[in-house]
């Protein structure tokens, strides 16, 4: 497939040229320290080959990302019982709206919001301590990607953990309406910890390989949960932004703060995207705009 190497160098030429790189998130200090002006694109096909463009070397925070992770293992534990916590509807807003989550009476819209993220690593966590949840998660990726070399960054949990009023916010609420069985603190330094998790573009088109449901892919969860995970990171995915995802890209995904994003075509590729630069709805700007020509050039859709 030297067609597709050629489009992912393309890709990569594409976004160095021009320099709207958008805006790198600020509100945690420690990320706003990145360089936006990076780009790396990373495609696992189900054949089983990795290809790859750009700074795809450069290990950057998964963040939001995570939150496809924790969803399959608290599904693993709990199963539908889940859902009577959470919610599996788009949301509409930004990815740490408090005021839906009022609206609801503490009943998050769906996994992918930060209060919904919140209650699956509750639910991961159960009684444990967080140390033994966090490396229930990293095993997972790891087993997931087929890589040892994949740790969490402690200056970037510590950031958050030192500027995550927002989130503290949501926790307490969610406490509130007795929707977390364990402190606000102990759930989110689980949370912080967990979307600290770094990986490079290559390292997350491999994790994401349990996603697309092949013959050779890990098979980490049932078939019919991978489409359930993959139904909802089309219709959440991307918060306030799903909707122009799914129109412009035409395939699940999930995006992340730190500018990076997973891409499923099922049954096909797992496709992992950075470029730290955000556009309004908080989800990367290059990205987003590099995944957009892929699918076009490689008529990859489910639609
Ligand atoms: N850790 C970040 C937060 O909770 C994750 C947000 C994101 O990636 N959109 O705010």
């Amino acid at each position: 497939m030297a067609d597709l190497t050629s489009i992912l160098h393309r890709l990569d030429r594409d976004a160095r040229d021009g320099d709207d790189w958008g805006e790198v998130a600020r509100y945690i200090p420690e990320l706003a320290e990145v360089n936006p002006a990076q780009f790396a694109i990373s495609v696992a096909l189900a054949d089983g080959r990795l290809l790859e463009a750009g700074d795809c070397d450069v290990p950057f925070s998964v963040q939001s990302i995570t939150k496809v992770f924790t969803l399959a293992i608290a599904l693993g534990r709990s199963g539908d019982q889940l859902w009577t916590r959470v919610g599996r509807e788009p949301s509409g807003r930004a990815f740490n709206s408090i005021v839906q989550l009022e609206q609801e009476d503490g009943r998050p819209r769906n996994p992918f919001i930060n209060a919904g993220a919140i209650v699956t690593t509750d639910e991961v966590l159960g009684r444990r301590q967080p140390r033994e949840a966090l490396g229930e998660i990293i095993s997972f990726v790891r087993a997931a990607a087929g890589s040892e070399d994949i740790f969490i960054n402690d200056a970037v949990a510590a950031s958050e953990t030192a500027y995550g009023h927002r989130n503290f916010a949501l926790a307490h609420f969610l406490a509130s309406r007795d929707n977390l069985r364990n402190t606000p603190e102990k759930v989110l330094g689980t949370y912080f910890h967990h979307c600290a998790l770094e990986m490079t573009t290559g390292q997350l088109a491999m994790a994401g390989r349990f996603l697309v449901d092949g013959p050779a892919m890990p098979q980490l969860v049932s078939p019919r949960r991978i489409r359930r995970l993959n139904a909802l990171m089309l219709t959440c995915g991307h918060y306030d932004g799903s909707g122009d995802f799914a129109y412009r890209v035409g395939i699940p995904g999930k995006s992340g703060v730190g500018g990076g994003i997973l891409a499923i075509v099922p049954g096909q590729a797992s496709i992992a995207v950075w470029s730290p630069g955000l556009n309004r709805y908080g989800n990367s700007h290059k990205g987003t705009e590099a995944l957009a020509r892929l699918t076009t050039r490689m008529n990859w859709t489910i639609f």
